[in-house]
């Protein structure tokens, strides 16, 4: 029930609505009873019943007044018009009470909409903006696929199935109460007898829907499956051709694919049982009632045109209680896709952060690793121990190993997508973790090895997110040696560059990543170089916009290029997460060791 009491907490912002869907879903069940003992006189007429009644009630005190009273205004018409003009008139009320029913079961409709698709909105909202705040550790452990999955296919899911018992909590009980209600007034004992009965196939078809959250959520968890697949797949298209991996992945598909259909064969048998369950214990319950209802009639406890009434008040009671049984299955369903969706919304969010951390804007001395340890989660080994160094403002530090040897996870303990371990990081003496995370990273500039680019223009990729003039754009563009380029793309700067870029060349899109790096400015550059070669020219050219880049700037580099390497001020070499040689490029060369190795078994230089 927690859970569901967190559904409802999204309805608040929609107050209103919510009230008027209420209101109107009153009104329409209030139209459904009322519309009941209409029928009476039309039977009473036609079972050759009709008494006149020529006392009229003196006042409405009581219910029975009022019955009275409607009887006696209908004996008159039939006095004054006869009985086919009284019939006549009992379809037109009839008629414009279904009209009425029908209007406020629209407008009750029409309220709940925006209350329904609004809180998708919102839920999907919440998921996403949670996701771009969630640490990086998050993501190693989730699958993309499933994570999309959930944004998609488990908020569907909830509108489906839980929004849609939005209408029948609030509107199956006031009919239900209402008919039940005439019913009582009409025969206790009978409906007495219908209660027990209700009662009794209500438990029997809870039993049944007992498993269904459990199975529903197996079902989205299937379904998280397959989209990643999916997605892994188109991800590594290249790779799969190339290696004729097809057949490979068909299979993992099929497989996924194949446990979906099982799976939600067995939730569509069972949720299917219910209708046809509840359709036969209704003519059940009917059957019974027709043998009490007869029994009563003949002796002469209960008129026929009563009884009728009777049935069609219970008539009236079928369809909102299924719904409401209905109601039940589709809340256990959905629960199901609400746990998968609060999983996301509860994980912890962003890195952890003291009360007042201090705010810095500049870097004044430098960035100091102090006997710095780190290891993953889950992970045996350390990926770093006892790391050391200092660097200062405006200098290089270049970062040589082997793959593996702990260089990027160096990189990504600066922005504090992970903390340290062991020991601290600081930036002009004072530790990272003291610091707001915001402006650590808005000290930083990042250029990653794979240039991350986005389905947008050029120059949304240049500035991402940051308010800039169209001159500094272009300057930045200049200096990174992208403008040439740019400026021969169909549309300039307002060109789309496709996913991830892919209408560039790998040389184009370094560059751009470059200029993005240059328009922000940082005052601390991280870069990982990329390891893929290009050809001469753009190798050229990257090489010049890296140059502008590096200037004066402070910059912790994964060099692959020897000639960024040369311009370090200090190289540290890593092996197995230490530094096992550190000095400028001419002491290590000159040192023979585990450096000039690696220069040779890379060939650098
Ligand atoms: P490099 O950048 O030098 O290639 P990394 O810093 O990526 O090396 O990796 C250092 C070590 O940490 C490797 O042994 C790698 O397997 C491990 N590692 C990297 N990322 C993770 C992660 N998210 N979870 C667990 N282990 C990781």
């Amino acid at each position: 029930m927690k859970d569901f009491r967190r559904l409802l907490r999204h309805l608040a912002p929609y107050k209103k609505y919510v009230g008027l869907n209420i209101l109107f879903n009153i009104l329409m069940a209030i139209f459904t009873v009322v519309s009941i003992p209409v029928f009476i006189p039309f039977f009473r007429i036609l079972f050759g019943m009709e008494t006149p009644i020529s006392v009229r009630p003196e006042g409405i005190h009581s219910l029975d007044d009022a019955i009275n009273m409607a009887n006696y205004t209908f004996s008159q018409v039939i006095a004054e018009h006869g009985v086919s003009h009284a019939l006549l008139l009992t379809c037109i009320v009839l008629v414009s009470m279904f009209f009425l029913k029908n209007l406020f079961r629209y407008l009750s409709m029409y309220f709940i909409a925006p209350v329904r698709n609004g809180i998708v909105r919102d839920i999907r909202q919440e998921i996403f903006d949670r996701m771009t705040i969630l640490p990086l550790g998050y993501f190693s452990e989730e699958r993309k696929g499933d994570l999309m999955s959930r944004i998609v296919a488990d908020v569907q899911e909830i509108e489906w199935s839980i929004l849609n018992v939005l209408e029948a909590v609030f509107r199956s009980p006031v009919i239900i109460t209402g008919a039940m209600f005439i019913m009582i007034y009409m025969s206790p004992g009978l409906t007495l007898v219908i209660f027990v009965l209700m009662i009794f196939s209500g438990v029997i078809i809870g039993g049944i829907s007992s498993r269904l959250r459990r199975q529903s959520g197996e079902l989205q968890d299937i379904l998280g499956m397959l989209v990643s697949t999916v997605e892994e797949t188109l991800g590594g298209l290249r790779v799969i051709k190339a290696f004729r991996a097809e057949r490979f992945q068909q299979g993992l598909f099929r497989k996924i694919n194949e446990t979906y259909r099982d799976t939600q064969t067995r939730i569509i048998r069972r949720r299917d049982l219910s209708s046809p369950l509840s359709e036969f214990m209704g003519i059940g319950v009917v059957a019974v009632l027709l043998w009490f209802g007869a029994q009563r009639i003949f002796a002469g406890e209960i008129g026929a045109e009563a009884f009728m009434a009777f049935l069609l008040a219970f008539y009236n009671v079928i369809e909102p209680s299924k719904s409401l049984t209905n109601a039940y299955y589709n809340i256990q369903k959905g629960l199901a896709a609400v746990d998968r969706v609060d999983k996301i919304l509860d994980a912890p969010g962003g890195m952890p952060e003291i009360e007042s951390p201090q705010r810095i804007h500049k870097i004044t001395e430098g960035l100091r690793f102090e006997n710095v340890s780190f290891t993953y989660a889950k992970a045996e080994q350390p990926a770093l121990s006892g790391i050391d160094f200092f660097l200062p403002k405006g200098k290089t530090v270049a970062l040589v190993g082997l793959s593996g040897a702990g260089k990027s996870t160096i990189a990504d303990l600066i922005p504090r997508f992970y903390d340290v371990t062991e020991g601290k990081i600081t930036i002009d003496g004072v530790d990272l973790r003291d610091v707001q995370v915001a402006d650590i990273r808005d000290l930083l500039g990042i250029v990653t090895q794979d240039a991350i680019l986005f389905h947008e223009t050029v120059r949304n990729n240049i500035t991402f997110g940051m308010e800039a003039t169209d001159e500094a754009v272009k300057e930045a563009a200049g200096q990174a040696h992208a403008a040439e380029f740019i400026d021969q793309l169909p549309d300039g700067y307002e060109f789309n560059i496709g996913d991830r870029g892919g209408k560039l060349s790998g040389g184009q899109r370094q560059r751009l990543t470059i200029a993005r790096a240059l328009l922000r400015n940082p005052q601390l550059l991280i870069l990982d170089e990329a390891t893929s070669a290009l050809d001469s020219e753009s190798e050229r050219l990257v090489q010049e916009a890296l140059d502008i880049l590096l200037a004066d700037r402070t910059a912790l580099v994964i060099a692959h290029r020897l000639s960024t390497i040369r311009r370090a001020d200090e190289i540290l070499v890593l092996r197995e997460g230490r530094i096992v040689e550190r000095g400028t490029h001419d002491d290590l060369i000159e040192k023979g060791g585990e450096y000039s190795k690696l220069v040779q078994l890379q060939g650098l230089g």
